[in-house]
């Protein structure tokens, strides 16, 4: 048994700080599959977000767009941020097609773009984009700092501050 520190990662594709909690990591798969346990077969990779070890079939190994290996087991929460950041990507893509024409980043706002989201590095207008109070993780601690964001990354919040 080894402990062992989730791998960090790209934080500006993420576009969020990953908690990068330190689990103890064994050599078979550590997924709930009931009430009683964790699934215990053979380990294939180690999940990028909650640094469990899984199997081939309680998790999916990847290359993304940019090529780089990405591991992720298949508890829900894990799942979430991977779907999150495709829908992420996606936005990220539109926002750029906006601001480039000089628009604020939201889809059919007709203002001026003014200021950056600190998450999508999107510009927007006044409107569309606040100073808020979110929680981001700090060695394991959960403290509060105010942030820039736009409603989207606003939004997504909770599904990255979930281990
Ligand atoms: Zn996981
Ligand atoms: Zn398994
Ligand atoms: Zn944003
Ligand atoms: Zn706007």
């Amino acid at each position: 048994m080894q402990t062992q520190r989730a791998r960090p990662f790209d934080v500006n594709a993420v576009g969020w700080l990953i908690d990068r909690m330190s689990v103890t990591t064994t050599q078979t798969c550590q997924v709930k599959t009931s009430v009683f346990g964790v699934c215990g077969d053979d380990r294939a990779a180690i999940c990028q977000y909650c640094g469990r070890g899984f199997c081939s079939r309680h998790g999916v190994v990847f290359n993304d767009d940019q090529g780089v290996r990405q591991e992720v087991c298949s508890r829900k929460q894990c799942v979430a941020k991977r779907e999150d950041l495709d829908r992420h990507l996606v936005y990220k893509a539109a926002v750029t097609v906006r601001n480039d024409r000089g628009a604020c980043g939201v889809d059919r706002c007709g203002s001026e773009l003014g200021t950056e989201c600190v998450r999508c590095k999107g510009l927007f207008c006044q409107e569309h984009v606040r100073r808020r109070e979110e929680a981001v993780f700090e060695n394991q601690v959960k403290v509060p700092r105010m942030a820039t964001l736009c409603r989207h990354c606003w939004a997504r919040r909770p599904i990255w501050l979930k281990r």
